[in-house]
């Protein structure tokens, strides 16, 4: 895949790169788009919420798994230590799980404005074994990269799954 030489973001010559990753069951597929300095510093750059939310999520996870464990030391019916404390341990290893990702999500929606508008400049919709689908906020950006890539087509009606996103997606094919 090829992309112009300027930011997916903002069009102003790129020099960093954006790695985008969708994961789907055991497939994770990746691709690299370019990113001006500007904008990887926007990317990087957490609201004091978000920064509390995710230190508070370790913590939570952690305490939620240490709960159960005890609990499951302490009240299962079981005469030997051990099978008390595996099922303490799986039980509370799912709900630090649980805790951390709930947690992950409301940082996520107390990101700063500006970071979100780069992370939602480009991003794969979707993929499958053979061909991928990128959206971009942006529809100069997904006409230039169609333009560099004879192989993409270009959905013209995004399907109701991807309007999940305030801002007009254009989606390209390959
Ligand atoms: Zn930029």
């Amino acid at each position: 895949m090829r992309f112009p030489a300027v930011c997916v973001a903002c069009g102003q010559p790129a020099g960093e790169r954006l790695t985008l990753q969708k994961r789907r069951g055991q497939l994770t597929r990746r691709v690299d788009v370019p990113l001006c300095a500007e904008c990887a510093r926007r990317l990087a750059r957490r609201s004091g919420r978000e920064e509390r939310l995710l230190r508070l999520s370790w913590l939570a996870a952690a305490a939620a798994a240490l709960l159960w464990v005890v609990v499951a030391l302490v009240a299962l019916p079981f005469d030997a230590w051990w099978p008390r404390l595996l099922v303490g341990l799986i039980v509370g290893l799912a709900a630090g799980v649980w805790v951390r990702r709930a947690l992950a999500r409301r940082a996520v929606a107390a990101e700063l404005p500006e970071r979100r508008a780069v992370r939602e400049a480009a991003r794969i919709d979707d993929f499958t074994w053979r061909d991928m689908t990128l959206a971009f906020a942006d529809g100069e950006m997904a006409e230039r990269v169609r333009a560099m890539n004879p192989a993409f087509t270009q959905n013209p009606t995004p399907d109701a799954a991807t309007e999940t996103s305030a801002t007009p997606v254009e989606e390209l094919s390959i």
